[in-house]
């Protein structure tokens, strides 16, 4: 089979830099168009200031940055887009661009928590990318990946459901990247924490319960254990930070836990996808790691860089689990998450890629 045509949406931001970069030399997506907001049509991609590392071809830098719309993407040859807008800007778009037939693997949070759309962390509840089923025909699927923080947190998490959850307590310091470009005002973070992040708490409540949420033919009947989660902005440019407690029914020792997280697959290492990572959870075993300087980028090299969440500092004291994870926001948290969505819905035949036998079990 040739490789997929596809496009990136708000190319120019951090995101949708990460999906460039990860999509260089894909063996299943060929970008073939990029948008930006209406101040940059006209530019090439390659006038775009580069903020993230990896590869760009000058293929690649030579693409004119397109109007986001329906009929411009698939004059280029794209029905299939990366979506990277920001959150208003999606909420008005996103939904034309799906009657328009273009089918959105989505970063943006308004339809995240809709009863039709997978909100999927693929390792986790890959078997959610068949509600998409439910959307209706006409009009483009849209498939969504959970908020950077929420990320992290499941992937922590769900090694642990059969010690079986009953409460979470977490704290999170999220790196500067999460607030976009320019994000975050020197001047508010030199030297400084911000112990509020607008909606963060809530969002990472309700998406860790629909992630953790059970299939039940067409719908997800949600997790209901409590998540009570503290978010905080620090003065470090990639990777959060999240500080656990986790109660659990079982009272599993420090040994178990530890076994329990490195053990952990899901279907994207059975499959070995392009951008999975051999081992999405990363135990150490040294008393002063993960440290965002150090392990941001564990997972493999190229697109599989920053995709593995690294975990330590595990203790247990009587059904209560301790611990600290770390995952890279705006590769695991964001482009690179999304993309892996969108090689699991392949892989399986799945909406927006078909619907064939040979579906997830
Ligand atoms: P960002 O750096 O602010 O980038 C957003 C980009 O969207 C801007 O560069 C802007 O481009 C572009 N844009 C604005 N209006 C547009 C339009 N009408 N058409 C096309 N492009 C348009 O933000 P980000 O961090 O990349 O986040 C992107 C999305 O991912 C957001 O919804 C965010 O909530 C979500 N997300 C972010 C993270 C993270 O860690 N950063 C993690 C998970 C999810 P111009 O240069 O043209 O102004």
């Amino acid at each position: 089979m040739g490789r997929i045509d596809v496009a990136v949406l708000g190319a120019s931001g951090l995101v949708g830099q990460r999906f460039v970069a990860a999509l260089h030399d894909h063996p299943s997506f060929r970008l073939v168009a990029l948008t930006a907001s209406e101040r940059r049509q006209g530019e090439c991609f390659g006038d775009v200031p580069w903020r993230v590392g990896g590869h760009i071809s000058e293929e690649v830098a030579q693409l004119p940055l397109l109007a986001t719309d329906a009929r411009a993407l698939r004059d280029s040859g794209a029905s299939v887009a990366f979506s990277a807008l920001p959150t208003l800007t999606a909420a008005t778009l996103e939904p034309q661009l799906r009657a328009g037939g273009i089918d959105l693997f989505t970063n943006a949070a308004p339809a995240r928590l809709e009863p039709t759309v997978p909100l999927v962390v693929p390792e986790v509840n890959g078997d959610h990318l068949c509600l998409a089923r439910a959307q209706p025909p006409a009009q483009g699927k849209l498939i969504a990946n959970a908020n950077c923080t929420t990320t992290g947190l499941v992937l922590a998490l769900a090694p642990l459901v059969p010690f079986g959850i009953r409460r979470v307590v977490l704290t999170s310091q999220q790196a500067l990247s999460g607030a976009g470009h320019p994000g975050v005002a020197a001047l508010d973070i030199s030297g400084n924490v911000l112990p509020h992040i607008a909606d963060e708490e809530e969002k990472v409540g309700a998406e860790t319960h629909k992630i953790l949420g059970a299939l039940h033919g067409p719908r997800i009947v949600p997790a209901t254990f409590p998540v009570q989660a503290t978010c905080t902005r620090v003065n470090v440019p990639d990777g959060h930070l999240l500080s656990l407690w986790v109660d659990t029914e079982l009272h599993p020792g420090t040994d178990e836990v530890a076994a329990a997280l490195a053990a952990f697959r899901g279907p994207p290492q059975e499959l070995d996808l392009p951008s999975a990572p051999p081992q999405p959870v990363v135990v150490l075993p040294q008393q002063d790691r993960p440290q965002p300087a150090k392990d941001v980028l564990l997972g493999g090299a190229g697109r599989r860089a920053g995709m593995a969440i690294s975990v330590g500092r595990i203790r247990t004291h009587g059904g209560s689990i301790g611990l600290v994870s770390l995952s890279h926001n705006t590769i695991r948290g964001a482009a690179g998450g999304s993309l892996l969505n969108a090689e699991l819905a392949l892989a399986w035949g799945l909406p927006p890629f078909g619907d064939r036998t040979g579906a997830p079990p």
